[in-house]
């Protein structure tokens, strides 16, 4: 091995050179409970074995607690208000338009994969679904493709010639268990081939937006991970696992969505159409989730009384807050930019919604289990090896995380 470089600083922040493979795993939508629940009913040896001498937290994830959001923050180790990612989709003011926010022009500031990749460390990125991968992979050399699309990879683009035959897997539905297991598989071909100093994986909340913690479909499919974890760990790396955000029944006790339809409201008080709802979860794989989350941003016509608007919607059964641009940035560490005249936050069990004649439910197999609010910010924060001098005097965050198992681990 080459003498290690010193110390890296990524937007602000000290980085040390891993002593050993780091192994970050973002497990989409996993409320702690998934966890607790699985390794309660045995279906995670390794972590039941590895947590009481390893480390074991609860971290807060970014609101609004959607996937591309967090996947940035963890990466970058800073909220959106610095690398500007803040919903799988956003009203792009300066062209006028309602936009996905996957391609890595939004992106603010690199990442903590960039800069090691820069420095000489030997990087890989794998994700369930492609929405990230180019966002994950922004300015990184390395290995970097999707579960998804991992029969089309070529070397030049992805670092790797033939993703899809690394692991023996056939290519798994988008909508599957088994595009997250493809994640793990390839995570450990890589680790015993080119052994990476440093790996992300990220996974796909299909399983979580379905079955309930504790369920046998969720138990099974942490028993599935608990089987990775153990070969990475086995080869010998450090792993440190976090989740974008957590998961909730948005249901009432008959199983059915309990939904605000927010342009609804706003056509009958503002006029038909004049203001403009947008809802951050949206993007191209909404079957299981109906585009319904629990945070909505409001972009409202130039004469509107913002503050009259703001205490009707905060009025409304099942709202948990609602906030103008000013003060959701500073409480959320948002892009003002990016965000409309108002943030509504719905309460646990309650979404959000645009109009009813807008939201296709019929893709929705199971009763509804989303995120988006407070209400899924806790998540775990898991380290197969004791930190040391982590701060105690302060909430950690998910993106705390490269922090803890680069600069803490014993
Ligand atoms: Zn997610």
């Amino acid at each position: 091995m080459s003498p290690r470089p010193d110390d890296l600083v990524v937007n602000g922040r000290r980085y040390a050179w891993p002593a050993r493979p780091l192994v970050v795993v973002c497990v989409d939508g996993s409320e702690p409970d998934y966890i607790r629940k699985a390794i309660a009913a045995g279906a995670m040896p390794y972590l039941a074995a590895a947590l009481p001498s390893g480390t074991d937290r609860l971290a807060d994830c970014v609101v609004p607690s959607f996937t591309n959001p967090n996947n940035l923050s963890i990466v970058t180790g800073v909220p959106p208000s610095a690398h500007g990612i803040c919903g799988n989709y956003f009203f792009d003011r300066e062209a006028g338009a309602e936009v996905m926010m996957n391609d890595p022009r939004y992106l603010r500031c690199g990442t903590i994969l960039a800069a090691f990749s820069r420095a000489g460390a030997r990087l890989a990125v794998v994700t369930a679904k492609d929405k990230l991968r180019r966002l994950l992979g922004h300015g990184m050399r390395g290995v970097c493709f999707s579960a998804e699309k991992a029969n089309e990879t070529t070397l030049a683009e992805h670092g790797v010639a033939d993703g899809l035959g690394l692991t023996g897997m056939a290519l798994p539905s988008v909508y599957s268990a088994a595009l997250s297991e493809f994640v793990f598989a390839a995570g450990v071909k890589l680790l015993e081939g080119i052994r990476p100093d440093i790996m992300y994986l990220s996974t796909t909340d299909y399983v979580q937006h379905k079955h309930a913690p504790g369920s046998p479909d969720a138990n099974a499919f942490y028993r599935m991970m608990d089987g990775y974890y153990a070969k990475l760990a086995g080869l010998g790396a450090t792993l440190a696992i976090t989740a974008d955000h957590g998961m909730n029944a948005k249901t009432d006790a008959a199983g059915q969505p309990r939904i605000i339809y927010l342009q609804d409201h706003l056509d009958a008080w503002v006029g038909a159409g004049r203001a403009r709802v947008i809802l951050p979860i949206t993007d191209p794989y909404v079957v299981h989730h109906g585009a319904l989350g629990s945070f909505a941003t409001v972009y409202l016509p130039g004469d509107a009384e913002i503050e009259d608007l703001r205490r009707r919607l905060a009025a409304l059964a099942g709202m948990e807050v609602v906030l103008d641009r000013t003060a959701a940035c500073r409480r959320f560490e948002l892009p003002p930019d990016r965000v409309g005249d108002l943030v509504a936050v719905s309460e646990r069990h309650v979404v959000l919604g645009t109009s009813r004649a807008r939201h296709d439910l019929s893709g929705l197999d199971a009763p509804l289990r989303s995120h988006g609010g407070i209400s899924e910010q806790t998540v775990p924060l898991l380290i197969n090896r004791p930190t040391v001098h982590a701060p105690a005097d302060r909430r950690l965050r998910n993106f705390d995380i490269f922090d803890l198992a680069l600069n803490h681990v014993a």
